[in-house]
């Protein structure tokens, strides 16, 4: 609880999850919902997921037909355009990735799925 309290955006940002789609993992619907799961690319949250959608969710090989795949498709939390925290550590850690690559891993696969 401590822990959690200490990050008040963060809970803040949760509660606002909680209300728009419920506590249950917005993906699956089967688990209590815990991470406040964001795109990487634009810093929005998306929704709110269980620690397995969340370890899951960027890997899913579906277009459709498959919870993760319906909530990659059309975020539920979208529209409530919430910043993430942690939105500009994590473009830093996704621009080395591709200075190591040489190439972005991710987003053309990404940008074809969400059908931008
Ligand atoms: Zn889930
Ligand atoms: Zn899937």
């Amino acid at each position: 609880m401590a822990a959690y309290c200490s990050d008040d955006r963060l809970s803040w940002i949760r509660r606002r999850l909680i209300d728009r789609g419920g506590p249950l993992c917005h993906a699956c619907q089967r688990t209590i919902g815990v991470v406040a799961d964001h795109d990487h690319f634009t810093g929005l949250c998306r929704g709110l997921l269980c620690w397995s959608c969340n370890l899951e969710i960027d890997v899913c090989p579906h277009l459709d037909g498959c919870p993760r795949a319906v909530y990659l498709n059309n975020p539920p939390a979208l529209e409530l355009r919430l910043r993430h925290p942690n939105a500009a550590k994590d473009r830093q850690h996704d621009h080395a990735r591709i200075e190591y690559l040489g190439i972005d891993p991710v987003t053309p696969v990404r940008a074809w799925v969400r059908k931008i």
